[in-house]
C-alpha cells in the first residue's frame, strides 16, 4: 500500500467559500485541518461581488485569499494538488477516509467535506475571454443586477434560458432577445415571448465585439445582434468525479442528496456549495459552516462514546 502522508480529522477538497468557511469553524474547534484545492474555480472568476454583507465590492480572489489567510490564522494546511479518488476506509468506526491526489498523495481523514464547486458550460465564442465577468455572465443571481436599462442578450439551449429571458425583462431591462441553441420551444412559450416583446433567434453565437465595452455579438449565421450584456444559460458541470465509487445517492435532479447538516448519504462525508445545489458564495459559506458544526459534534460524541 501506498505510504499515507499525514492523517486529519477533516479533509476539504475545495477552497471556495464553502470549504474554507468549514475550515475556519473546525480550526477554531482545534480539529487538524487540511484542505486540498487544485486552483481556479468560480468564485476566483468572479471580478466583482456586491452581495456578499460588509463587502460592498470584492472580487472573488480577494474574497479566497482572505479566506485562506483566516484559515491559516487558525491553523488549517492547504496543500494545491488535485484530489482523484474518496475512499472509505473505515479506520475510524462509522467514519474513516483515504484520499488520493494526482501525483500520488494518499491522504487519511476522520471525516470529508466536500466544497468542489462546479464549472460553468460555456459556448465556444471569440472574445469570450475578453468579456467573461465585465459584460458576460453566467449566474442571474450574481450578475442579473449588472443588466439593468442594458440591451441584453440571453443565451441557451432550453427551457430555463426562456424563462431566465422573462424573469430578466421582469426585474431589469426592457430590451431582451433571446439566441436559443440548439433548442425549439413548445408553441404555449413563443405567444407568451411575442406578448412579452422578446424576439427570439434560432441561431449558435460565434464572436463577441467591441473595445473596453461590449457592443455586439455575431452569430453563427453572420447576423449581429447590438446587446452589451449577455446571460448565458448553458448549466454547469459538477466537480464530482473523485466521488464516483462511493455510490452516495442523488435527488432527480443529480444534486447530491443530503441531511439538513450537509451530511452525504455516506456517515462522515459532508457536501457543501454547487454539489448541494446552491450557487451564491454566501450560502456555500454557510452551508459550510453548519456542516463543521454537525461534524465537530459528531467527533465530540464518538471520543465520549
Ligand atoms: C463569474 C462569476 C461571478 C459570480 N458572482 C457571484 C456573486 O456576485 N455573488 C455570489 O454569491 N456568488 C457569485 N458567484 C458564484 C460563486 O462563486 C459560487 O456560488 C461559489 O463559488 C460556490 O462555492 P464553492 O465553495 O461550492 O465552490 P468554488 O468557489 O467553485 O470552489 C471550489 C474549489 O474546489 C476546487 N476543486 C474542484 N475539484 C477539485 C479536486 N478534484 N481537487 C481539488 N480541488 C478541487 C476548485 O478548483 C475550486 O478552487 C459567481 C460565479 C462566477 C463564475
Amino acid at each position: 500500500m501506498d505510504p499515507v502522508a499525514s492523517s486529519y480529522d477533516c479533509l476539504i477538497v475545495g477552497a471556495g467559500p464553502g470549504g474554507l468557511q468549514a475550515a475556519i469553524y473546525l480550526c477554531r474547534y482545534g480539529r487538524d485541518v487540511l484542505i486540498v484545492d487544485r486552483g481556479g474555480g468560480r468564485t476566483r472568476h468572479a471580478r466583482r461581488i456586491e452581495n456578499f454583507m460588509t463587502h460592498s465590492m470584492i472580487s472573488g480572489q480577494d474574497l479566497i485569499e482572505k479566506g485562506l489567510a483566516q484559515a491559516a490564522r487558525f491553523g488549517a494546511r492547504t496543500e494545491k494538488k488535485t484530489v482523484t479518488s474518496i475512499e472509505r476506509s473505515g479506520h475510524e468506526g462509522p467514519f474513516g477516509f483515504l484520499a488520493r491526489t494526482a501525483g500520488g498523495g494518499l491522504y487519511k481523514s476522520r471525516s470529508v467535506i466536500v466544497s468542489s464547486g462546479a464549472q460553468d458550460i460555456l459556448p465556444r465564442i471569440e472574445n469570450l475571454a475578453r468579456y467573461f465577468a465585465w459584460s458576460f455572465f453566467t449566474c442571474v443571481d450574481c450578475d442579473g443586477y449588472r443588466t439593468r436599462g442594458k440591451k441584453t442578450a440571453i443565451l441557451g439551449d432550453s427551457e430555463s434560458t426562456l424563462r431566465l429571458a422573462l424573469a430578466v425583462k421582469q426585474m431589469y431591462t426592457k430590451d431582451v432577445a433571446v439566441v436559443l441553441d440548439g433548442y425549439t420551444p413548445p408553441p404555449g412559450y413563443m405567444e407568451e415571448m411575442q406578448q412579452e416583446g422578446i424576439e427570439i433567434i434560432y441561431d449558435s453565437p460565434a464572436v463577441l465585439h467591441g473595445d473596453d465595452t461590449l457592443r455586439s455579438m455575431e452569430l453563427k449565421s453572420g447576423r449581429r445582434i447590438l446587446c452589451d450584456a449577455v446571460l448565458s444559460n448553458y448549466g454547469y458541470k459538477l466537480n464530482d468525479s473523485f466521488l464516483g465509487g462511493l455510490g452516495l445517492k442523488k435527488d432527480p435532479a443529480g444534486k447530491y442528496q443530503t441531511n439538513r447538516h450537509f451530511e452525504s448519504s455516506l456517515p462522515g462525508l459532508y457536501i457543501v456549495g454547487h454539489l448541494a445545489g446552491s450557487d451564491q458564495a454566501i450560502i456555500a459559506a454557510g452551508e459550510g459552516a453548519m456542516a463543521a458544526m454537525d461534524l465537530n459534534k459528531r467527533l465530540i460524541e464518538m471520543h465520549s462514546e
